[in-house]
């Protein structure tokens, strides 16, 4: 067992459904005995794989969180060949202030791993992931939305594959998720990654991992959470842990590749002239800045830096130098 302060009130490695807390201690003024809670379900259900499900990485991003509360619940062990391991709000303090961030360290989880034992809240988390929960793992699904700042349509991100056996099994969980479109990365993944994120993570530690944002700007899409729910099930179905779930007929994915964002350089207020999904040529305007404070002041236009469609874009209308109002995408060609 690694080193950990984290402890679980329930064990990974029985049959049935179980829940608890994993208790991540943290001493405060109010509570000097404290721990963090951070829910935690189990549920097994004879032989097969272990999918291991995160939700609130980030504390403002709400349809994975309302979908993996709903699977929990609905899945019986005894429709389930294999394990999922289901954490809905795992940065249970940012989920809690609906923040991104935690609020008591200011910690972005999806930037922290492999964490630290011995660290601040949201890095003991992280390393729990890395340590405990990914090493009993074969797949990742880390479930995120734009959060409060920015909106994505359902997309799923995921790597090439570093193995042409890792290639085929992400297509696979892409054509099961059946998400309207696909990020494929072009760089990164395997063991040797060093990226900062739980699906970094993952390639660590030689679990196959997805990702997909599913909205965004601190709402719930009834849409987009229907989509979460029904790629859950029809992604447990495609790794032979549902047999007894019917998936509908696939409705396709666009696979595109990210070409970059297109940034604020100025503070006021941003008029997109560009919406998801709609095409934009290298230097054309996508939008403008206003100062409504300077009423006689002509709004400062963004160009993009790239051509390509729009994949996600500001949620907010306010911006400041430094902010990401699109990000630009093109076509893979693949189906
Ligand atoms: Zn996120």
């Amino acid at each position: 067992m690694p080193t950990t302060l984290i402890t679980s009130e329930i064990g990974i490695e029985a049959e049935g459904k179980r829940s608890g807390y994993l208790r991540v201690p943290h001493s405060t003024h109010r509570s000097a005995y404290g721990w963090v809670p951070i829910p935690l379900t189990v549920i097994r259900g004879g032989d097969g794989p272990t999918v291991l499900m995160l939700a609130g990485v980030h504390g403002d991003e709400y349809e994975g969180q309302i979908a993996l509360g709903k699977l929990t619940r609905d899945l019986a062990p005894d429709d389930l060949r294999g394990r999922v391991i289901i954490l809905p709000m795992l940065n249970a303090p940012a989920a809690k202030a609906r923040m991104r961030t935690s609020p008591i360290d200011d910690g972005n989880l999806n930037r922290v791993f492999p964490g630290d034992a011995a660290g601040t809240p949201t890095q003991m988390i992280a390393h729990y992931i890395e340590e405990v929960l990914l090493p009993t793992s074969d797949y990742l699904i880390d479930l995120h939305t734009g959060g409060t700042s920015l909106y994505y349509p359902p997309t799923l991100l995921r790597g090439q594959g570093h193995t042409p056996e890792e290639a085929n099994k992400l297509r696979v969980l892409q054509e099961a998720f059946d998400l309207p479109y696909a990020w494929v990365f072009t760089s990164g993944g395997g063991p040797t990654s060093t990226a900062r994120t739980a699906m970094g993570a993952a390639n660590r530690k030689g679990v196959t991992p997805v990702m997909a944002e599913l909205g965004g700007g601190g709402t719930v899409s009834k849409d987009v959470l229907a989509l979460t729910e029904r790629g859950l099930r029809r992604i447990l179905h495609a790794l032979g842990m549902l047999p007894g779930y019917q998936p509908d007929p696939a409705r396709g994915t666009r696979v595109l590749h990210a070409e970059g964002l297109v940034y604020a350089y100025d503070a006021g207020l941003f008029e997109p002239y560009k919406d998801i999904a709609d095409t934009v040529t290298t230097g054309e305007p996508v939008g403008v800045v206003h100062m409504p404070n300077l009423p006689l002041r002509e709004p400062v236009p963004i160009a993009s830096p790239y051509s390509g469609i729009v994949l996600c874009k500001r949620a907010l209308g306010q911006v400041e130098c430094g902010d990401a109002v699109f990000q630009i995408a093109r076509d893979t060609g693949e189906a």
